[in-house]
């Protein structure tokens, strides 16, 4: 068996005695030397190589070492003691025999320097020279030999580390795969055992709030049935110590008879567990029985289980918290009244909570992880969630009516929330409903009054005094005559009475609403402006309905406006939206009561000096525009002016889109 370069240089020397096959290297520049060392040596069973070059030479010992070299003090392509003193470096276990010419002392000297192990001259007798090489073999045997042993001892303190790292490696992968700590810790009692040959191994863990250690883990303690019972304080103990310290301690029997403790052990190391640079525990193991000391180098390793536990113990930490924390949000989303349901980006349920469930009868029914479309059975909702809208009534058994939403949430996916407006949508209708049939009601008996006040003056002569007093009742009866029409017109709108639609000229309404309104105007001496371009296109809509929006907030305008302001009307498109703007310079609106300006009867706080009204106007347009799926709000800043906008979609096909959107 040839032992190779790299074998030796990379300790592997499972075989490496040499065999009576591996060659006998000879390279001198002496064809007759050649041919001695041959003719003498092949009989014997020597395996003799002869080369000519050094390079060659080189190539034979890189395949395996060869037993013995003989080198001609002169080489084809070199000096012989040259190559020799490379061949000590490069193959030192090898011996090397120089023929030289003469035996002078300078070349003896030479050759001793270069590692050449004995040299011989012409003429030499067959059997000194035989003598000779089985002397320079036995020599490479020996130190084979120790070589063979030398490493042998280094690599199985390799071994024995490589081993270590392997169960250290073990010990991370459990920690890496595993969010059970007791399984864990478990494993590192296990790999602080096997590392440290020690007989027992305990985790003891720092208690916040008392201080004491605690025993966490163990394995063959004595005090194994105690786990975390077992306390012990910080001060005057061994761990203690460590706590304190935050230093590894290794002691053998000696040191504990000298810090004469009452440790029954006979060797003991204890490392600490740190987070975070503070020390939160102590890994420990001992021999109690078998009295066999430990090394720093098992405080080394040690230390690094201790690292990896600290790392398990603080993995497990932030999952539990993280845990808690969900376990948390969980049970306030499930006991929450209203209903919530959780889709992933595949829209199936993921979360569906107790409200969510009731709603939408699910209760008995299995619907975690199913496709949304299967589970809930509700189209409405499907189609809230595939056209992407993001809030709409749903209308579920036995009249109840759900105000669902949606909202996506990137990385989880889309949350639909259900709140209950049952009750909202029926007082809402018997709100109505009553105002509905009040003001109906009231509408007959209005108008009889009216008649007969006129009636009055015909059937005979009335004072100044009664005439102004005739006055003052039909005036109060038209105003009430006025709230009955805006409270009829509102139930009208919100019924959709009014379905029909066509092309409307925005402009036109402008135009006439100016028309109707040019005696108020006049009467309050308000400058007005109209900004329209000419090339306005038209909006579907009820051409009745978008009047009154017109007249109203044209009206209120200058109701709201001290006489001599500037009432500015403008009106433009903006891609496929129609804006319009009635801007005054009137006494604006408190900010406090800008958010209920649009609720039915709500006047502002500095309103009733300024006109008389019933509240409805805003109601009524807002409705109007709503209808018309637009929208309208007001800038506004008090004593300075208000600025009520509204937008409507153009055409039938934007405000599909705009309603889907
Ligand atoms: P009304 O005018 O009959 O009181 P509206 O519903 O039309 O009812 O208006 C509600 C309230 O909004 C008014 O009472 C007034 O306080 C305020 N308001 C409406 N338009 C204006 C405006 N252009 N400037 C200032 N305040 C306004």
């Amino acid at each position: 068996m040839l032992v190779r370069l790299k074998d030796i240089y990379t300790g592997n020397t499972e075989d490496m005695t040499p065999s009576p096959h591996d060659p006998i290297l000879v390279l001198t520049a002496d064809s007759q030397v050649n041919s001695l060392v041959e003719t003498l040596l092949n009989p014997e069973g020597f395996n003799v190589k002869i080369v000519n070059q050094i390079l060659e030479a080189k190539k034979t010992i890189n395949e395996g070492l060869p037993r013995l070299v003989i080198l001609g003090e002169k080489l084809p392509d070199g000096s012989g003691v040259a190559f020799a003193r490379e061949l000590s470096d490069l193959a030192p276990t090898t011996p090397i025999l120089l023929f030289v010419y003469q035996e002078s002392a300078p070349i003896m000297k030479q050759a001793i320097q270069a590692g050449v192990f004995d040299t011989f001259t012409l003429p030499i007798r067959s059997e000194d020279l035989l003598q000779l090489v089985r002397n320079a073999l036995a020599i490479g045997d020996r130190r084979r030999g120790w070589m063979q042993k030398e490493t042998r001892l280094a690599t199985a303190s390799l071994r024995s580390q490589m081993s270590d790292l392997e169960l250290l490696g073990e010990l991370t992968r459990s920690i890496t795969s595993n969010l059970d700590l007791d399984a864990v810790l478990s494993t590192v009692m296990d790999t602080a055992i096997s590392l440290t040959g020690a007989e027992e191994s305990s985790l003891l863990m720092l208690d916040e709030t008392t201080g004491e250690l605690y025993l966490r883990a163990s394995r063959n303690f004595k005090k194994d049935e105690e786990n975390g019972q077992f306390r012990m304080g910080i001060d005057n103990t061994l761990a203690g110590t460590v706590v304190q310290t935050g230093q590894p301690v290794l002691l053998d029997e000696e040191n504990l008879k000298k810090i004469k403790t009452d440790y029954l052990v006979f060797s003991l190391i204890y490392v600490p567990l740190k987070t975070n640079n503070r020390t939160v525990g102590v890994l420990g193991v001992d021999n109690r029985n078998i009295k066999k000391p430990f090394t720093d180098y098992h405080v080394r390793l040690l230390t690094a289980v201790a690292d990896f536990a600290a790392i398990a113990i603080e993995n497990a930490r932030v999952f539990s918290d993280t845990d808690n924390e969900r376990v948390r949000l969980e049970t306030i989303l499930t006991k929450v009244q209203d209903g919530v349901i959780i889709l992933d980006s595949d829209n199936n349920i993921r979360f569906i909570n107790q409200g969510a469930r009731e709603a939408l009868s699910l209760n008995g029914t299995e619907v975690a992880n199913q496709p949304a479309r299967d589970a809930l059975r509700n189209n409405q909702i499907m189609d809230l969630l595939e056209k992407g809208g993001n809030r709409a009534e749903i209308n579920l058994e036995e009249g109840r009516v759900m105000d669902a939403q949606v909202t996506p949430i990137s990385n989880v996916g889309t949350v639909i929330t259900l709140h209950d407006v049952s009750m909202f949508k029926e007082l809402d209708r018997a709100k109505s409903d009553f105002v509905n049939t009040v003001s109906h009601d009231l509408r007959t008996p209005l108008t009889t009054i009216l008649g007969y006040v006129e009636l009055v003056e015909r059937v005979g002569p009335v004072t100044d005094l009664q005439r102004e007093y005739i006055q003052h009742v039909q005036m109060s009866v038209h105003n009430i005559t006025n709230l009955v029409n805006d409270l009829l017109n509102l139930g009208r709108i919100e019924a959709g009475v009014d379905r029909h639609k066509e092309s409307v000229r925005i402009d036109q309404l402008i135009g006439e609403a100016c028309e109707t309104l040019k005696d108020q105007l006049a009467y309050k001496g308000h400058r007005l402006l109209v900004e329209v371009p000419a090339s306005l296109p038209p909006v579907w809509g009820n051409p009745i309905l978008l009047a009154q929006v017109v007249d109203n907030l044209l009206g209120n305008s200058i109701k709201y406006t001290p006489p001599g302001g500037q009432i500015i009307i403008k009106a433009e498109v903006d891609s496929d939206q129609m804006i319009l703007q009635f801007k005054d310079t009137g006494v604006g609106i408190p900010s406090m009561d800008l958010p209920f300006i649009f609720d039915k009867f709500y006047r502002a706080s500095n309103a009733a000096g300024e006109a008389s009204g019933t509240g409805l106007g805003l109601a009524i347009v807002k409705s109007i525009v709503e209808n018309h799926y637009g929208r309208i709000w007001v800038d506004s800043v008090i004593s300075q002016g208000s600025t009520f906008n509204v937008v409507l979609p153009l055409n039938e096909e934007s405000k599909i889109t705009s309603l889907e959107g």
